[in-house]
């Protein structure tokens, strides 16, 4: 019995640490809502971002609708492997969370909490460089603009949203919104799904849980 067992118990082994990711969520954020909340944004020290949506994420996720996450607390962020990277970074994935920062912090969070998770496919330097790749295919703020949906504090219909994005990126996304201080609905974030190479846009397998009325306000920034 007792060789059996031990078997079972390395098969086991090498069957989770072989669980791998399925795809990723490449998820940006419009900067008007996220500061227009009960909550304060604070500009990073480069100054107030361009009103673009910026990059909040690139998440390793599995097709059930779970991911993983701080998979490796050996192998730390190290600002050193991206500093070609960082002038590009405060342009497209400045931070906004208070108190001001350079972006380091956010960076290093989002490499410990996802990016260590995808280490079977990317190191550090590919992790980030693939999502400003990917950011660069998906321009969201022209894509919404050439369909007539501005960030005008307008409101607008979810299907309009996802329509133009879809014809301009070819996938239609998810949509994440929060409430500004009035408890009005707004655009905050936008979620593409990727494939495990973290090169091109897929399909959703799945889509995170829905938080958009039908009508939802894109405000300026
Ligand atoms: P929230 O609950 O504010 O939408 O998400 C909080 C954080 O949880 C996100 O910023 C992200 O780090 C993580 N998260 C939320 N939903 C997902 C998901 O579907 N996949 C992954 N990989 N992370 C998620
Ligand atoms: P997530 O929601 O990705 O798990 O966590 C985001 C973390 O990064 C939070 O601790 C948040 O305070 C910090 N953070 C720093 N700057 C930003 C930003 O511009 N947007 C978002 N969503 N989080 C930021």
């Amino acid at each position: 019995m007792k060789p059996l067992f031990l078997l079972s118990l390395s098969l086991l082994a090498v069957v989770s640490s072989a669980k791998d990711f399925d795809f990723f969520y490449f998820v940006q954020q419009w900067p008007g809502s996220y500061c227009d909340t009960k909550r304060a944004c604070c500009y990073p020290v480069t100054g107030k971002p361009d009103p673009i949506f910026t990059i909040h994420g690139l998440w390793p996720n599995y097709n059930d609708g779970t991911y993983p996450s701080n998979c490796d607390q050996q192998n730390e962020f190290d600002a050193r492997e991206i500093e070609d990277l960082q002038r590009t970074m405060e342009e497209y994935w400045p931070t906004l969370a208070c108190p001001t920062g350079n972006g380091l912090k956010f960076w290093a969070h989002e490499w410990d909490k996802h990016g260590t998770c995808t280490e079977s496919t990317l190191d550090q330097h590919s992790y980030f460089l693939s999502a400003l790749n990917l950011y660069k295919k998906a321009n969201l703020l022209k894509a919404l603009q050439d369909a007539g949906i501005e960030p005008d504090d307008r409101f607008y219909s979810v299907d309009s949203i996802k329509l133009a994005i879809k014809e301009s990126v070819g996938f239609t996304p998810g949509l994440e919104c929060n409430k500004d201080g009035s408890g009005n609905q707004q655009l905050s974030e936008v979620y593409l799904c990727v494939d495990k190479s973290g090169q091109k846009f897929i399909n959703c397998p799945n889509f995170p849980r829905i938080s958009c009325r039908k009508q939802v306000q894109f405000p300026s920034f």
